[in-house]
């Protein structure tokens, strides 16, 4: 029987091993952690649970799909629902909006609210679903990185609409010519953040991005994101897949330009497959010294961090849902801060995830566990204490503002993530959240590939290689590399 290893527990590495395992491989996981799920972990203090990272959830079946592999029935283990509303929008002009999930009620509401035309808004929409539908089965679903892929009918079909896919323009240059109206053009450039990108370098194709969540759906899994984690986890258990927590891999043995094995401090363990769900940046850098190494590809630019405040917070706020954006005054600043200065900017956009919203049991009664989110810089050695001190601030007086409240006082449990918080918890290089940024229309080609060109046996999954971060890229990137594997089977 072929035998794998993989290192590393995100949610690509665990899905890679539950792909590989329904073909019959025996497949070990080497985490460092003493958790299993990287970035989607979860964790509690005073009463107030929180999901650490990832609270946007869409493509739910790319999770239930892994259930199906082994006969399963997903309900019986994983349960989500569809949100009614998308995302609740404030403005510092005190503008307010919520989006509905249905897009043509969302349409007739923002038309309403902004004064523009509802079909405006719909076209854009529907070029975004156009964009997606052409390119999804070419770039998302399959290896850029094999003759196959440019070799299918998608593929054709994509190429002659490439004059379409506004490639050469930015998104915000887009959105401002297709939408206009300042408020909406904010809305829409912010999905440029959902791959960590800034919405004037990212080309306009993203606008396939509302499409995910404003067609396809945003969705709760019950009991929150971590469920997940823990769902897939226990199935993989349950097909005899074995975790190693605690155990750093130091090394991917090479032999004859064939990775035949791992190292930890103290072992080592070979296996026929060797699959690096580590960051691509760390894993050359940190596992494969002796190697060559692929550098243009790991010089791409990074995508933004985060700076992540956990509030547990004293009162029941009515006015706010479960995800919630307190736009910037300058939107062009925070980019030019975040990407240019490598700075967090004085006024920026702050996202406020509620999951007691859905799940009451995740704060004391009368309370709720506010995950305050602002994008940030990767970690290039700026002070973050000094950084977070100040943004505190900043975020509180704006909530302050806009909300109408005394923040500082209700606060009542608090626990802090920083971009080297980050790289330390799970290896992401500078903190990233997403691998690369697309700041450029070659980023999705620069990204590395599922597999090695030059080390026989080795392969890559998760957000840091094709096609890139945020959890259904990630499922798509274990699809694509378990797919290379059971192929050489
Ligand atoms: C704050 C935050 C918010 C986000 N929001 C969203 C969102 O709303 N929606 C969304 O879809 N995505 C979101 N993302 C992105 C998403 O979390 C990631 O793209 C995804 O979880 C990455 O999974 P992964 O499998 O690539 O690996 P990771 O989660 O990065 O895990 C890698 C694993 O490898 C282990 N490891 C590393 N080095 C070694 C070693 N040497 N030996 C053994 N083990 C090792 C690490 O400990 C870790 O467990 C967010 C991310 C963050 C951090």
């Amino acid at each position: 029987m072929a035998s794998a290893i993989i290192i590393g527990s995100g949610i690509a590495g665990i899905a890679t091993a539950l792909h590989l395992r329904s073909a019959g491989v025996e497949v070990d996981v080497f985490e460092s952690n003493d958790y299993p799920g990287g970035k989607l972990h979860a964790f509690e203090i005073n009463g107030y649970r929180f999901d650490a990272g990832p609270s946007l959830f869409t493509m739910p079946q790319l999770i239930t799909e892994l259930f199906e592999l082994f006969g399963e029935k997903p309900t019986d283990f994983f349960q989500y629902r569809r949100l009614k509303s998308v995302c609740n929008y404030f403005w510092e002009d005190g503008i307010q909006f919520n989006v509905d999930a249905d897009r043509a009620v969302f349409a007739e509401e923002a038309a309403a609210k902004f004064g523009i035309s509802a079909q405006t808004i719909l076209s854009y929409l529907n070029n975004g679903q156009k964009k997606y539908e052409l390119t999804a089965p070419l770039f998302i679903e399959k290896s850029l990185h094999k003759a196959g892929t440019y070799l299918s009918m998608d593929t054709l079909n994509a190429m002659t609409h490439l004059s379409e896919m506004n490639l050469g323009i930015s998104l915000n240059k887009l959105n401002e010519s297709a939408i206009g109206e300042p408020h909406l053009v904010q809305l829409f450039n912010r999905y440029a953040t959902y791959n960590g990108s800034s919405p004037y370098r990212t080309p306009g194709i993203m606008s396939m991005i509302p499409h995910l969540e404003l067609y396809l759906g945003a969705y709760y899994p019950n009991g929150g994101m971590h469920s997940i984690t823990t769902s897939l986890y226990q199935l993989a258990l349950r097909q005899g897949i074995r975790f190693h927590f605690n155990q750093k891999i130091e090394q991917i043995v090479v032999e004859k330009n064939k990775a035949v094995g791992v190292k930890t401090a103290n072992n080592q363990h070979d296996a026929d497959f060797i699959v690096s769900n580590m960051d691509i940046f760390s894993t050359y850098k940190k596992l494969l010294t002796t190697q060559s190494h692929p550098e243009r590809t790991l010089r791409q630019e990074r995508s933004s961090s985060a700076v992540i405040f956990y509030w547990g917070v004293r009162g029941i706020f009515t006015q706010l849902d479960l995800h919630n954006i307190f736009f910037s005054g300058d939107y062009k600043q925070e980019f030019t801060h975040l990407f240019e200065h490598k700075k967090l900017f004085n006024d920026p956009t702050v996202y406020i995830n509620i999951s007691s919203k859905e799940t009451p049991s995740d704060a004391p009664t009368g309370c709720e566990n506010w995950f305050v989110m602002i994008n940030a810089p990767g970690d290039y050695g700026q002070n973050w204490e000094e950084l977070v001190a100040m943004a505190r601030q900043n975020i509180i007086s704006k909530l302050n503002r806009l909300l109408g409240i005394d923040l500082a006082s209700l606060i009542m449990a608090e626990d802090v993530l920083t971009p080297p918080l980050i790289e330390k918890r799970t290896s992401s290089y500078r903190g990233a959240l997403y691998g690369a940024a697309s700041n450029s229309k070659l980023a999705a080609f620069l990204r590395h590939p599922n597999f090695s060109n030059k080390i026989k046996q080795l392969y890559f999954c998760g957000g840091s290689v094709h096609p890139g971060g945020g959890i259904p890229l990630c499922m798509h990137s274990a699809k694509i590399t378990s797919k290379l594997i059971i192929s050489a089977l």
